[in-house]
């Protein structure tokens, strides 16, 4: 188990589905790894910042839903920003957005964004009112070109499954 003493880089077990996970950032592009890319899910740690690992809550945050990282260009068309996750704690239910990681599964991703779809009314229009755009059944092909569109010919054939789900 992580404490306040250790890196916050050192490798860790998913607290959800027990895998051990790398938090070296040559893997996962981030800085601070603070989710399993197998399961998605998180740790309530941080308190004011990433990575400040001050949180007395220390429970599960699951993975709920996706938005778009805010610009700070307020002429950026809305749909410019980056896919962010966004997890919800099962102690306090506190809304994080972290950065989805290079290594984080991206079928994983998409099977949590349809997943959510249509059975969060309330978490959703929680959401409206703390200023985060929980993205919906509309954004499904913002979504889908995110997550697979870059690199979309060594996945193409991933995207020929998905698409006949
Ligand atoms: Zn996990
Ligand atoms: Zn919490």
């Amino acid at each position: 188990m992580r404490t306040y003493f250790e890196n916050i880089n050192a490798d860790f077990t998913c607290k959800h589905c027990g895998a051990v996970v790398s938090a070296r950032q040559g893997l996962s592009g981030v800085v601070n790894r603070n989710h399993c890319p197998y399961c998605l899910h998180s740790r309530h740690l941080d308190l004011f910042e990433a990575g400040d690992r001050l949180s007395a809550c220390k429970a599960l945050m699951a993975p709920v839903g996706l938005t778009l990282k805010k610009s700070r260009d307020k002429y950026a068309k809305q749909s410019g920003g980056e896919l962010m996750l966004v997890h919800l704690c099962s102690g306090c239910e506190r809304i994080s957005i972290n950065r989805i990681a290079a290594d984080d599964d991206p079928k994983k991703v998409l099977e949590m964004f349809e997943k959510g779809l249509g059975e969060m009314r309330g978490f959703i229009m929680r959401c409206e009112r703390e200023n985060i755009h929980i993205l919906q059944t509309g954004d499904r092909w913002l979504v889908h070109s995110r997550l697979f569109g870059s690199d979309f010919i060594e996945r193409k054939e991933e995207m020929e499954i998905l698409m006949t789900i």
